[in-house]
């Protein structure tokens, strides 16, 4: 089956979110295939947010990742990257759909980035590359 890399990022793991966030990926029928608590460095950090680099909310986006322990999993299922991207919901958790991860658990913060508790993969490209940088 398909696979995605799913990240609980340091809020969400702070806020004792995590076992929450598993649930719903588990309830909605996806396998866990593995699971780690991951101090992210700079290097993988740079190397995962590439294709953010210069933007405004970069330097805030590497610190906030810095912050504490995130959990890196990876899922399968039928259309997992997808699908997980919905169950996330939008990039900005104030305005994201109510039944999201996001929508139902997260909200505006008022910093330079936003806290929003996951990330999923969000092509199969993205996926195998994110994967092997996080299960390296
Ligand atoms: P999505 O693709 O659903 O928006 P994502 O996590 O893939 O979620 P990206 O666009 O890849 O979002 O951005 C990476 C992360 O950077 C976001 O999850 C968020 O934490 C932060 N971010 C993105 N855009 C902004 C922004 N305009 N202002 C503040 N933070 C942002």
């Amino acid at each position: 089956a398909e696979e995605t890399l799913i990240l609980v990022k340091p809020d969400g793991v702070a806020r004792g979110l995590t076992g929450e966030i598993l649930r719903r990926i588990e309830a909605k029928g996806y396998t866990l295939v593995d699971l780690r608590l991951v101090d992210a460095d700079r290097e993988l950090l740079a190397a995962h947010y590439a294709e953010h680099e210069g933007k405004p909310f970069y330097e805030p986006l590497i610190e906030f990742m810095s912050s504490g322990p995130t959990v890196a999993i990876r899922a399968a299922g039928e259309r997992v990257i997808e699908g997980f991207r919905s169950l996330a919901g939008t990039t900005d958790p104030t305005t994201a759909a109510p039944g999201t991860i996001r929508g139902d658990l997260g909200r505006d913060w008022g910093l330079k980035v936003q806290q929003n508790l996951v990330h999923g993969s969000d092509s199969p490209e993205s996926a195998e590359r994110e994967l092997a940088l996080w299960f390296a």
